[in-house]
């Protein structure tokens, strides 16, 4: 079997990767329980040591591995750089901060001596999504080698390459063998591998289904799951806000990653009052964006990843053109040309029939609604499964604390774009997934809070 490296760009073949049989997956699965139980007894200064040594790694091979994701998956070369660079933040923030983070929690009983220890559980399993090839895995690897696990990557099949590089920077960067290690094996062997006694627990970031699937073994095993699953993100913007801001703002969370990001704005509610000069501003710059090969400076989006998120994304915006949406910019399949480009396109007058309206559009897809008022604003923005991320902009700060309080998702971010941040908690609510990453909660995923009491 194998797996196969394939150029958004051109459609053409880049490389073939030998999937693991099943003797070196088992080979693989006792090393990292192997390799546990000394590294469980590592000094934090060890850990740390490692940790840093790979932010060093990432940094040295910074362009090869920028290139190396671009050619893979299509996301324009400047921001996969971007990306290599803030993986070597996460490594350095938890290098930093683990030990605060898992310092025991002295509490007041009866006892003599009572505390909360933050211990290990064992090797965790991490299945990961192609969109950002490494941010995603470092975000799940930094806090959870720190905490003392081992880590077994089962990574998206369109990015092998970039799996492969992920377990040499570790290597690279001293941490002992067995400790992160990647597996070259299909979405359908990720069942047995959740099965194996050895496996602790699972962090799995992807799309609802694969959530579904993955979520449901890790309860029937009884192990520990975090699910980042996908998300259809309000835009909210009242009359009060910095228009300009607030368009130039809603163009890049649109269009980051080409369109493929979880907490990607998708749907931009707009208050009656500004929802013509939003759209006009908005659409303006939206067509100015430059179309191309992402491995070119000055490309602002590049290709989608896959023929099939084209195909599926291209069906939502005819399915929602077939039922009367108004198509503001793009919509048609480039014709003729190599590769997955998908023209930045933007919808508007959508109704509930449409997929659209209740589906996640996972490319450079904009849908804009005209909203009365605040409670409508807030009734559509919840009227999903999902509940991911939320932006909304107003100076009104009685406003700003009723979608702080009333939008139903893992985070609202006031007059600014969502983003992942290494020192912030990230995650879902509903069909958006459960369970943290980042921050301190994020370290605190993947252990076993102790409870201690001494006489
Ligand atoms: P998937 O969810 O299919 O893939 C994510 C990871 O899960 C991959 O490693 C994949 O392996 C694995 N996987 C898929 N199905 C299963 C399963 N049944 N059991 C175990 N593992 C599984 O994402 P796609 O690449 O297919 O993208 C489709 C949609 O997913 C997008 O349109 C978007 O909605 C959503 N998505 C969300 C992301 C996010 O950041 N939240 C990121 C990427 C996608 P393999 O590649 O071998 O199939």
């Amino acid at each position: 079997m194998s797996m196969k490296s394939v150029s958004p760009q051109t459609g053409q073949v880049l490389q073939e990767y030998a999937t693991l049989t099943p003797e070196q997956l088992e080979s693989r699965l006792s090393a990292s329980q192997a390799a546990f139980e000394s590294y469980r007894l590592s000094s934090p200064e060890d850990r740390t040591r490692w940790m840093m040594a790979a932010a060093d790694a990432l940094e040295s091979r910074r362009e090869e591995l920028a290139v190396l994701a671009t050619q893979e998956m299509g996301k324009t070369v400047e921001s996969a750089r971007q990306e290599v660079d803030k993986c070597a933040w996460v490594c350095r923030y938890y290098a930093e901060h683990a030990a605060e983070f898992l310092a025991p929690q002295p509490v007041q009983t009866a006892a003599q001596s009572a505390e909360v220890r933050y211990l290990p559980l064992g090797p965790v399993l991490a299945v990961m999504p192609w969109n950002f090839p490494y941010w995603q895995v470092f975000r799940f690897a930094a806090p959870t080698l720190m905490a003392g696990n081992t880590g077994l990557l089962k990574h998206a099949s369109n990015v092998p390459g970039c799996a492969l590089a992920i377990e040499e920077i570790f290597t690279e960067a001293g941490f002992p063998a067995g400790v992160f290690q990647t597996l070259l094996i299909g979405s359908r062997d990720v069942e047995g591998v959740l099965r194996d006694p050895r496996v602790r627990a699972v962090s799995l970031t992807g799309s609802e289904g694969a959530g579904r699937a993955v979520a449901g073994t890790a309860g029937q095993e009884i192990k520990p799951a975090v699910m980042e699953l996908g998300g259809s993100d309000p835009f909210i913007v009242m009359p009060s806000a910095d228009l300009d801001l607030a368009v130039q703002t809603a163009v890049n969370a649109r269009t980051l990653n080409n369109g493929q990001s979880c907490i990607a704005a998708k749907r931009f509610l707009v208050h009656t009052d500004i929802y013509s000069a939003f759209e006009a501003k908005f659409v303006e710059k939206l067509a100015a964006l430059r179309l191309g090969d992402p491995l070119e400076e000055g490309t602002d989006v590049g290709p989608l990843a896959t023929a099939s998120i084209r195909d599926e994304l291209h069906e939502q915006v005819q399915d929602a053109v077939s039922k009367g949406a108004r198509l503001l910019l793009g919509g048609e399949l480039p014709s003729g040309g190599a590769g997955y480009h998908y023209p930045v396109t933007a919808l508007a007058d959508l109704t509930p029939e449409m997929q659209v309206w209740s589906e996640e559009t996972f490319g450079p897809v904009a849908l804009l609604f005209r909203v009365r008022d605040i409670d409508h604003a807030l009734e559509i923005a919840n009227g999903t499964r999902f509940g991911l991320s939320s932006s909304a902009w107003t100076q009104d700060s009685a406003e700003q604390e009723r979608f702080i309080r009333d939008l139903d998702a893992g985070a609202t971010f006031i007059n600014a774009m969502s983003v992942s941040d290494p020192r912030l908690a990230f995650g879902g609510v509903k069909a958006s997934g459960f369970g943290r990453e980042l921050g301190r909660e994020g370290i605190l995923a993947f252990v076993n809070a102790k409870a201690v009491s001494i006489g």
